[in-house]
């Protein structure tokens, strides 16, 4: 049981729930060896905090300073737990400002001296696309359309990979979340966009993360799409669970699903971020 992309308790992000002290006990209880923390990165700019950070009228300071208290008391955890688990504490950073995003994302890591970052596409066009099906298709006609729309998220995915270098890509097919089925997700400038992508992820490092929250969210499969899982093993992009925890019941919910389906589009190994003194490094780990 591993998860590199999770624990979005609701001390520290205010669209979750529990502690992150309970997460961490719920992955104890879940059976987990790693669990990767991933809280949302703070946003500099006022234009990019949350819904429900706007209603609880709060400023990019106050992201900010929650932000801190999470590295803080999630750094202090790993010794904490490392009897029982192995907690890496990371941020799930965005593409916006899209000027500076990656810049931040640099001196986020360094300052907090985060374990590893979780580089995720939420917005296309400084615009959200995950947090409603009209945001989404506000965005999708800003660009005139389902394939020019996904063909930019690509774009910044790809971007934010060789800017960032993050050690995992967040839920990479993300616009399934309001257009699953849709041809445009797969047409062929659209697949070999994502063998771009696949490419800037193969050269930076990168592990993909199977998002198994998909299956919270109603949809068919886990993320990335079977085709895609099929293009990444054979480029040899490698791959880690996800559960996306965002309360405690949630936390691996999911995984197992989620190495059936590794195992049946012939994937028989993750790589695990774990620590190897200071320093935190990648490990494979087969599936059965
Ligand atoms: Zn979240
Ligand atoms: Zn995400």
């Amino acid at each position: 049981m591993v998860s590199l992309h999770g624990g979005h308790s609701g001390d520290y992000c205010l669209h979750g729930a529990d502690t992150l002290r309970e997460m961490l006990d719920a992955a104890v209880r879940a059976g987990f060896t790693t669990f990767g923390v991933t809280a949302h990165a703070p946003r500099s700019d006022a234009r990019f905090l949350y819904e429900e950070e706007i209603d609880a009228g709060y400023g990019p300071d106050d992201v900010a300073r929650n932000f801190d208290e999470y590295a803080a008391v999630c750094a202090g955890m790993v010794a904490e737990y490392a009897d029982r688990l192995e907690v890496l504490c990371g941020a799930e950073i965005e593409v916006v400002p899209e000027s500076s995003y990656a810049d931040e994302a640099a001196v986020l890591r360094g300052r907090h001296g985060l374990d590893y970052l979780v580089g995720s596409v939420h917005w296309v066009d400084e615009m959200p696309i995950d947090t409603s099906a009209e945001d989404f298709e506000g965005a999708v006609a800003a660009r005139g359309g389902l394939e020019p729309f996904v063909l930019r998220y690509y774009e910044l995915a790809g971007e934010m990979v060789e800017s960032v270098s993050p050690e995992v890509i967040g839920h990479l097919d993300l616009p399934r979340l309001y257009a699953e089925g849709a041809p445009e997700l797969e047409s062929a400038a659209v697949r070999s966009a994502v063998g771009a992508v696949l490419e800037r992820a193969l050269a930076a490092g990168s592990i993909l993360d199977l998002n198994v929250r998909s299956e919270e969210k109603g949809l068919a499969t886990p993320y990335p799409a079977p085709w895609i899982v099929r293009l990444a093993a054979e480029m040899g992009v490698p791959f880690c669970f996800g559960d996306d925890s965002h309360s405690a019941d949630r936390v691996g919910v999911g995984i197992e699903a989620g190495r059936d389906y590794l195992l049946s589009l012939g994937v028989d190994t993750i790589t695990k971020l774990t620590r190897l003194g200071e320093a935190v490094v990648k490990e494979e780990v087969p599936l059965r």
